[in-house]
């Protein structure tokens, strides 16, 4: 006698906030986080059990096709923290739990059936042929093999009915790791850092000249097949850079992913200075009792924080515990990444962009299982399915990339608070330039303070100096002292000249900073003014000088750089607005000797290219780094003894009411690269705002100063960490239909969604970006004291409110970090 169905709620990964019913023949619930496939609609997915329904008064409810795990894939406290995420980020359950599992396991082709035992006489004509398939493939195949091949619809009842009888039984198979791959590499053998030595050796030849400024800007090492093909440059033009000794042609073993590969070398003991004696004891204490306070280190840059994070993590291994580690971007941080590896060895499973799905999923499963301890990663190792979590650290915990930029536009850094909430874990978030709202948080006594106030081995914070770039306008015209200027402006002040030329001769290095790509960030006629701008958003083209050609950097648009006005037909045109490809170019004129290397979005395309770059100048190849804001993040080099800011204004004047933060942070982190070593350091800034209290700040190193001063701004108006935000962006192809949306929106959520005076809608207003991938945007505000009252606003919102022209989108953006 079969037993009477069970009824399940299922989660599916769609917009659509709720759960779904199905019954499960058989009678048993399967535990919450198991995968089933399921029939919607007219299509088969994969969702998740999230528990039992009673399925009263609901009628034809359909029968699960197939349940896909053993056992639940998704932990309990991973399902819970999904649906925290859901809860407060106002996104489905389902598409919580697809941010959280790898691919792999959403991807229903994956699976294969395998032939285990005879079948029993008066099989129903499809299983029969079903199994003729099966058979005739040698007894085992991929379900969507097989479906393609009997052309018959979906076979899940059939395999559910075969399953169910013990004659077959499916399984997952990962993607294998793709097959090391042998390819032709062209590499730089020698870097002309000198313009006129490239003039020289390029004069007759400019398409070898465009192929080396290609090959430079792919950061030194590009496939030969990529230079030929998708960039158009002859085998001969190559071999015109080999014969000059400029390039090399080599077979290469591909680097899939260089943390495999590398061996970690042996730790260095080092002995806690007595202010990180002092924080590790709190942690580890906090370790032994039962329900901590998430903790916020401040220590000021080189004040040693990697070693509290080892310290804690060790005590965590040592409790037979797990631990989460997360970093801004792996590519980026390569030292500490492998200080970690260096000290827990093959404990550690580094989560990087670089893995093949069935890599990431084979880290996954060794995490589940308990083969590996640590997880480290950018912000998805989250969800790192570890049983008995320790600790989570979340290191540069101000950094902008644990926002996610979409849906599920969850925050890294508070789903780890959250998440070491739920499993009565340590959360330490460590930053020398903490949020505003982790500061907050540690003022209100939300988070437990520790402080690491010195550098460590007694180097002092480098002496920072501020240059008005208004008096070197000035001055510029009665001096006779080098600088080195461009159509963009001032490059280098003579006193940021003469700093370089110093550490030139001395043998150190230096860091200069822009925090803008490209060539020029517009190109304006100096006739009639005009402006050239992207078709589809409302930004200024950016030149880029290497491929001659002007881009948009919000939706890649591209298109040949103009020689005349489109408006006026003028050929006046100037490049305004400093990018680092213009940097570059002067900085290489100024010091024809040195040895140059770029760092932006645009050098390193490559996977790997940070590394290599990175590598260079640990090495001590390389003598001025220059690059965005990737070059502020975490580096230690201890030869680094200055520091230059090209120009701080960047970014300043956005209208966003984080720019000054953002501004502070970048000054103060690109600062903390100078000095480390025992040769001591000097930062220069150079702005044309030096009355600035963020730029006043970071050269004081005065981050209290700048919090308290940030703080009173969020008063009037109102801003977080003061108060709570929602951006609410209303999007459309139209400009109109876009604003009246937008307006009807923001109406009906005062109408029907708001109940006391604690939550606000301010606006609607058009985006400070107004356009953007040929989308009018439009956004308004919800804001409000309490983060409860406000989520209920806003999930009124998302139930009740519909608009009614046709492809209107709403994005709903919690905690935003931007509202551009
Ligand atoms: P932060 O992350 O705070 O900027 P790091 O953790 O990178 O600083 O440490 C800065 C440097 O100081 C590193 O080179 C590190 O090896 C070294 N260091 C840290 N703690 C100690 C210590 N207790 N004794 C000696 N060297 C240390
Ligand atoms: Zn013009
Ligand atoms: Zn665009």
């Amino acid at each position: 006698m079969t037993p009477d169905p069970c009824f399940v709620r299922v989660a599916l990964p769609l917009p659509l906030d709720r759960t779904f019913t199905y019954s499960i023949p058989g009678g048993r619930v399967p535990a919450s986080g198991t995968r089933v496939l399921v029939p919607f609609r007219k299509e088969q997915r994969i969702g998740w059990v999230v528990g039992p329904s009673d399925a009263d008064g609901l009628a034809n409810v359909r029968p699960v096709l197939s349940i896909l795990d053993q056992e639940p894939s998704v932990p309990q406290e991973l399902v819970a923290l999904a649906r925290w995420l859901s809860d407060y980020y106002l996104t489905s359950l389902g598409i919580a739990l697809r941010a959280i599992v790898p691919a792999v396991l959403c991807d229903v082709s994956r699976h294969s059936l395998t032939r285990i035992s005879d079948p029993p006489s008066g099989l129903r004509t499809r299983e029969a042929r079903l199994l003729e398939a099966l058979d005739a493939r040698g007894g085992s195949a991929g379900v969507r093999t097989l479906r393609r091949a009997l052309a018959m619809g979906s076979i899940w009842p059939e395999i559910r009915s075969l399953e169910a009888l013990g004659v077959v039984s499916h399984t997952l198979n990962p993607p294998k790791p793709p097959s090391v791959k042998i390819r032709k590499i062209v590499t730089m053998e020698r870097w002309i850092s000198s313009l006129q030595e490239l003039e020289e050796l390029f004069a007759r030849a400019p398409r070898q000249r465009e192929a080396y400024d290609r090959l430079a800007a792919m950061g030194g090492s590009a496939e030969l097949s990529g230079l030929l093909g998708a960039h158009g440059f002859s085998r001969a033009v190559i071999g015109g850079l080999e014969e000059k000794g400029v390039a090399r042609v080599e077979s290469r073993e591909m680097l899939r992913d260089p943390f495999a590969a590398e061996q970690a070398p042996p730790p260095v003991e080092m002995t806690p200075t007595e202010a990180q004696a002092t924080a590790i004891r709190a942690l580890i204490s906090a370790l032994d009792t039962g329900k901590p306070k998430p903790f916020l280190l401040r220590g000021v840059t080189g004040s040693g924080k990697t070693l509290v994070y080892i310290e804690l993590l060790r005590a965590v291994l040592e409790r037979g515990k797990s631990g989460i580690v997360l970093v801004p971007e792996i590519a980026l941080t390569p030292q500490t990444v492998s200080r970690f590896r260096t000290h827990f060895g093959s404990q550690v499973a580094v989560l990087h962009s670089g893995l093949s799905e069935g890599e990431r999923y084979d880290a996954w499963r060794q995490l589940k299982d308990g083969e590996r301890r640590i997880a480290v990663g950018a912000r998805s190792a989250l969800f790192a399915p570890l049983s008995n979590l320790g600790a989570i650290v979340v290191d540069e915990e101000h950094d902008g990339s644990y926002k996610q930029g979409e849906t599920p536009r969850y925050q890294g850094r508070d789903l780890a608070v959250v998440r070491a909430a739920l499993s009565g874990a340590v959360c330490l978030l460590g930053s020398a330039t903490p949020s505003l709202e982790s500061w907050a948080n540690a003022q209100s006594g939300k988070f437990e303070l520790l402080t690491l106030p010195d550098r460590v081995g007694g180097a002092s914070l480098p002496v920072i100096k501020v240059i008005d770039l208004r008096e070197v306008k000035k001055a510029a015209r009665s001096s006779d002292r080098t600088s080195a200027t461009s159509e963009g402006g001032t490059v280098l002040s003579p006193q940021l000249f003469d700093a370089v030329t110093i550490r030139l001769e001395r043998g150190e290095q230096t860091i200069l900073l822009l925090n803008r790509r490209g060539y020029s960030s517009f190109v304006q006629c100096r006739d009639c003014g005009d402006v050239a701008s992207c078709l589809r958003c409302s930004v200024s083209l950016t030149y880029h000088r290497t491929h001659r050609r002007l881009l948009c950097h919000h939706c890649r648009h591209e298109e040949p750089a103009l020689t005349r006005c489109p408006r006026c037909g003028s050929t006046d045109l100037s490049l305004r607005g400093l990018g680092t490809e213009q940097v570059e170019r002067v900085v290489a004129e100024a010091f024809p000797q040195a040895r140059l290397a770029r760092m932006d979005m645009d050098t390193t395309s490559g996977k790997w290219s940070h590394r290599e770059i990175l590598g260079r100048v640990e090495r001590g190849e390389v003598d001025i780094l220059l690059g965005t804001q990737m070059i502020a993040k975490g580096l230690d080099f201890p030869r680094v003894t200055l520091v230059g800011v090209v120009n701080a204004d960047v970014g300043l004047h956005l209208p966003d009411f984080r720019a000054s933060e953002r501004t502070f942070q970048l000054l103060s982190q690109v600062a903390g690269r100078a000095g480390r070593g025992a040769l001591g350091g000097e930062v220069l800034i150079q702005t044309s705002v030096p009355d600035h209290y963020a730029v006043k700040a970071a050269v004081a190193h005065d981050y209290e100063a700048f919090a308290r001063r940030e703080l009173q701004g969020r008063v009037d108006p109102l801003y977080p960490p003061n108060v709570r935000l929602i951006n609410v962006i209303v999007s459309s192809p139209d400009q109109e239909i876009a604003a009246r949306e937008a307006e009807s929106a923001a109406r009906w959520v005062e109408r029907e969604a708001i109940e006391g005076p604690a939550t606000v809608v301010v606006g609607p207003a058009p985006s400070p970006i107004e356009r953007l991938h040929g989308r009018w945007r439009w956004h308004f505000l919800l804001r409000g004291k309490h983060a409860r009252e406000l989520g209920e606003v806003a999930r009124r919102f998302v139930h009740g409110f519909r608009p009614r022209g046709k492809d209107v989108r709403i994005i709903l953006d919690r905690d935003p970090t931007a509202l551009m």
